[in-house]
């Protein structure tokens, strides 16, 4: 790539699941990565492997605290996603959320940067819309124990808006629906990560509720394909935008391929379902595939499934990882 279209760009959370990857795309793209996080559930060696490259850099940093970078593009992902991980200390994640997108929104206004927030599906809640579309405005208990993550998000989103319409900020808002892959957090409780790592230590796996739930994953490079192409649109094209993989299937089904492709013995439990825990929950893309250029998940379940399952085997036999409980 040409100098000139080389970009600065900021990732926040960049050393998390999502944002290395993001991290990694954006170098190989050309640009120079600023990478900052906190690193309460990322860590350095999810960015380990970038670090000799000369236009990679990483900072230590919170950002519900100001920050004072030069950067033409800001992707804002700092957020602990997991439910065990933003229930842990509630106050801090609407803290990241809210004061993390009014920090970054007042750098991006400063230096006239785009930025786009990664948003999510969390902000239907418990829809009663199937599948969502995001006309819809959701059904979030605004004082249930998902709420610090939920409410934050939409509040963020809020946020991102007056700043469009105040401010005249170049804002694009991305609602990603469940994602999977290499370097998830071992022990996040999310179901993906959960499964796999159970399956590959013989441990129940752990079902809560009947597993009638219903999710909608996506592997992490459609995604990252997603949010590339979202941060090229147009400035007129602000979102919010749905980005997942609209393959829909139960949390049992999920449980049972996860035990045919690790080949595992492990057997099935169940466990109380935790509170207002969504029943269902499937994108609609439309809007996606229209303004990104066709945009469309091209990595099936199976396939997704098993990149992670190798990189959860490398992982537990590496460090000899506790499984997640
Ligand atoms: P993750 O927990 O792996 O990454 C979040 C990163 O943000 C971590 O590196 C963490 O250390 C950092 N962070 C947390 N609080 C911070 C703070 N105050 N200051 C600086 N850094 C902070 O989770 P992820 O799955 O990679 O999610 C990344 C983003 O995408 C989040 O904003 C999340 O809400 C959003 N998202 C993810 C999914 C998904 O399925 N993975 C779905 C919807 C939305
Ligand atoms: N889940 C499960 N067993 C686990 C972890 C999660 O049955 O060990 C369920 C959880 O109750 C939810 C679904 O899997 O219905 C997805 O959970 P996750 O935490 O991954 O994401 P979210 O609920 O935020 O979509």
């Amino acid at each position: 790539m040409r100098n000139d279209l080389r970009r600065r760009v900021l990732v926040t959370g960049g050393a998390g699941f999502l944002g290395s990857h993001l991290c990694e795309r954006l170098l190989a793209d050309g640009h120079d990565v600023l990478c900052v996080d906190n690193f309460f559930t990322g860590t350095k060696d999810n960015v380990a492997h970038l670090l000799g490259h000369s236009h990679f850099e990483v900072m230590r940093h919170d950002v519900t605290f100001p920050l004072y970078v030069e950067v033409d593009d800001i992707y804002n992902f700092a957020c602990p996603a997991s439910p065990i991980h933003y229930q842990h200390d509630p106050v801090q994640t609407t803290k990241t959320s809210v004061h993390g997108a009014i920090n970054m929104l007042g750098l991006a206004k400063r230096l006239r940067a785009r930025i786009l927030q990664a948003s999510t599906s969390e902000v239907y809640g418990d829809p009663e819309v199937h599948p969502q579309r995001e006309g819809y405005w959701g059904r979030v208990n605004p004082i249930g124990p998902r709420a610090c993550y939920d409410e934050g998000k939409r509040c963020a989103e809020t946020l991102f808006f007056d700043y469009w319409r105040q401010h005249r900020l170049r804002i694009k808002v991305a609602r990603i629906f469940n994602t999977y892959g290499p370097r998830m957090h071992p022990n996040d409780g999310r179901v993906v990560s959960n499964f796999i790592v159970q399956a590959l230590a013989g441990k129940p796996i752990t079902i809560y509720g009947d597993g009638r739930q219903t999710r909608s994953f996506c592997y992490v490079d459609d995604l990252i394909e997603g949010i590339v192409r979202l941060m090229g649109t147009p400035d007129d094209f602000t979102g919010p935008v749905n980005l997942g993989n609209p393959a829909e299937l139960t949390i049992r089904e999920l449980a049972e391929k996860v035990i045919t492709l690790t080949g595992s013995r492990s057997k099935i439990e169940t466990r109380p379902l935790p509170q207002d825990d969504p029943i269902q929950r499937q994108p609609d893309i439309a809007l996606a595939r229209a303004q990104l250029g066709g945009w469309t998940p091209r990595v099936a379940l199976e396939d997704g499934l098993r990149k992670t399952i190798a990189y959860f085997e490398a992982l537990l036999r590496g460090r000899g990882a506790a499984p997640a409980g």
